[in-house]
């Protein structure tokens, strides 16, 4: 069995979460929108889960809405509002380090007329609540900032930065996929008015999320259909998905503190190893980051994933970065974004640690990885960038 040490990409469904889901398949399958008995008893789950995840995020049962994971929470936050708010102005500031869920949908918006300001992070990827101030204007009709980033692992202070775009009465989005379920995260304490999550980051299953919706913050729907979600979003609700990512969620909230304890010591062993090897860097926040993710780049090697394919061959599971920009071998704009050269953005490699993972895990990768940093130095395989 291979170490999986890729947890950022996605996560196993617990056991936990799975057992609760079972019955929703084939017995509690009835039709939330359905009057009869069965459908009521979905409708039930689906409230009390909403509840539940509520609870977690320090949100109102009212303010959540599930949806089919981050990619679709972030298009609706930024489409849904931007198109209520289309009268007052058609400026949006985000950052140029987002997950391509923001990213891309900021390019649609840009070929509906739209301006986007991307903010560029600090070497570590930081954003000051003065360069927002900054780049807001009269007509900016959305913030839209991560709260942590997925090849970094940097924590960022929404909440200072909520209060500069609050002041101005900007509406403020935070793609949070990365942070909810492994820091401590309050929608109300934060103020933000938007908040995408995904199950499948804190073992819950592929293919369900929430949007956060802040009370009386101006959101239009982006699925027509039936009318779920109190019209806001239509389509059946996914009732397996939902209660697997509550039970998920829930588990990773009561153990949050234990978690980042044990991920905190697997951490700082991955690190201080992978930095003894010469020319390998740290990026990101050293302090300010997410529990059990190291991230580094990598001299001498002409791409990173000639290094993910070495370690592939030695039984453990890293990434060149992001999982959905994997495969494509191109530098990360994430690091071309902190500043880093074109090769270096090339270089990257991102292992994210999971309670499942042991400390004999970390040492063998360890052991994998000086090898294989060394096997394609000096191979030098052709450079692909
Ligand atoms: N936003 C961030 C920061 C992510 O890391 C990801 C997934 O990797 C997404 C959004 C997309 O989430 P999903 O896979 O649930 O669509």
């Amino acid at each position: 069995m291979a170490i999986y040490m890729d947890h950022s990409a996605t996560t196993a469904l617990s056991e936990h979460a799975l057992q609760e889901m079972m019955p929703y398949f084939h017995e509690e399958y009835g039709n939330p929108s359905a009057i009869y008995g069965y459908g009521q008893t979905g409708k039930n789950t689906l409230e009390k889960c909403r509840q539940r995840i509520a609870g977690c995020i320090g949100a109102l049962p009212t303010e959540i809405f599930f949806t089919s994971g981050g990619t679709e929470s972030d298009n609706w936050a930024i489409k849904g509002v931007c198109r209520r708010r289309k009268d007052r102005g058609k400026h949006i500031i985000s950052t140029a380090m987002e997950h391509n869920a923001v990213l891309r949908t900021l390019q649609q918006m840009e070929e509906d007329g739209f301006e986007v300001t991307y903010l560029i992070p600090d070497h570590n990827g930081h954003i000051t609540p003065e360069q927002l101030e900054e780049a807001i204007r009269p007509d900016t009709v959305l913030v839209s900032i991560m709260m942590a980033n997925n090849v970094v692992g940097t924590v960022l202070d929404i909440k200072e930065l909520v209060k500069t775009a609050r002041r101005h009465h900007i509406p403020f989005h935070t793609d949070a996929v990365q942070a909810v379920g492994h820091i401590p995260v309050n929608a109300h304490d934060l103020g933000v008015d938007f908040l995408s999550l995904s199950a499948h980051k804190f073992n819950g299953p592929k293919g369900v999320g929430a949007l956060y919706c802040r009370l009386s913050s101006p959101l239009q729907p982006l699925l027509a259909g039936g009318g779920q979600e109190k019209g806001m979003r239509s389509g059946t609700e996914n009732i397996p998905g939902i209660v697997g990512m509550t039970t998920a969620l829930e588990d990773a909230v009561t153990s949050m503190k234990s978690n980042t304890e044990y991920l905190k010591g697997l951490q700082e062993r991955m690190i201080s190893g992978v930095l003894a090897i010469p020319g390998v860097r740290l990026t990101g926040d050293p302090e300010n980051r997410l529990p059990g993710f190291c991230s580094f780049v990598v001299e001498g090697i002409p791409h990173s994933v000639y290094v993910v394919n070495e370690m592939n061959e030695r039984g453990v599971c890293v990434s060149s970065g992001s999982a959905c920009s994997a495969a494509s071998r191109e530098a990360s704009h994430v690091l071309v974004a902190l500043g880093y050269g074109k090769s270096e953005a090339g270089s990257s490699i991102r292992i994210t640690l999971g309670t499942d993972n042991t400390q004999e895990d970390v040492d063998y990768a360890l052991r994998a990885l000086r090898d294989s940093i060394h096997k394609v130095r000096s191979e030098k395989p052709a450079g692909l960038i």
